[in-house]
């Protein structure tokens, strides 16, 4: 039995997928209100960075993996306008209806997809860009993933991939409190699942560190990665360009 990581446990890799989508299932209603909670908003400056980052122009086409709630995929069918597409992807059904719906309520109406990140059901060299934003962590074969985002982009498109990542040594303890003890606590007291919550920070730790992600993504078809560090490394976004 092939093995791998589910937060600090070692779970069965043909059961991370169904363990992953139980605990979006359980945080999707409240989703949006606990990530401005736990970060205290910054989350939106993150992905206002990614999209400034993405140059994306009128006209272009995007994919959104892991779009969850629709944050990215609104701001990206704002800049590529009309004459461009936005395609809005999940693997949970229960996350992608809660984001179509705030979607349409902003009057933003998207082609919205349920996928797996892992095996993408579109053709290769589709899009210019392709973007993940706190989904990579949570797939159970990365590299898999990140080889089908590439295949999916066209020569010379880039991958954006938001994460957490490694903090800067001096924020670590402060960062290792705030997780373990504060995280799970806010997760019971707003979203009645201290579990889900412990889940996120685990899985953090467990995700590779920005060296080790961008070596990475030079194996799985990028010819140039480059990584910025934000608020300390709490997150990274990682830009790749396909060769
Ligand atoms: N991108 C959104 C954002 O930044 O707010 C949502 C991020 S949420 C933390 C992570 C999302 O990854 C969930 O909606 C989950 O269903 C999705 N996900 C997990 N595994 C996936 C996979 N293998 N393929 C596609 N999406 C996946």
């Amino acid at each position: 039995m092939s093995t791998t990581d589910f937060g600090f446990q070692q779970v069965d890799e043909r059961d991370k997928a169904r363990r992953v989508r139980g605990v979006f299932d359980s945080v999707a209603s409240r989703y949006d209100l606990m990530n401005d909670l736990m970060s205290m908003g910054l989350h939106r400056a993150w992905k206002a960075f990614a999209v400034v980052a993405a140059h994306v122009r009128p006209g272009q086409q995007v994919l959104d993996i892991a779009g969850g709630t629709g944050d990215l995929a609104r701001a990206f069918a704002q800049a590529v306008g009309p004459t461009g597409r936005v395609v809005h992807t999940d693997i949970n059904e229960t996350m992608l209806r809660t984001g179509r719906d705030r979607l349409v309520d902003a009057g933003v109406v998207l082609p919205t997809i349920v996928c797996d990140g892992e095996r993408l059901p579109f053709a290769s060299e589709s899009f210019d860009l392709v973007s993940v934003g706190f989904g990579l962590r949570n797939m159970t074969h990365k590299e898999q993933a990140l080889a089908e985002m590439a295949r999916v982009l066209r020569p010379g498109g880039r991958l954006l991939v938001l994460e957490f990542s490694r903090v800067a040594r001096p924020l670590e303890k402060l960062y290792d409190f705030y997780s373990f003890q504060v995280l799970p606590r806010l997760g019971r007291a707003v979203a009645g699942d201290a579990d889900s919550y412990r889940y996120l920070a685990e899985s953090i730790r467990m995700h590779p560190d920005q060296e080790t992600l961008k070596a990475m993504m030079k194996r799985s078809g990028f010819g140039h990665v480059d990584y910025h560090n934000l608020s300390g490394g709490v997150v990274a976004l990682h830009v790749g360009i396909k060769c």
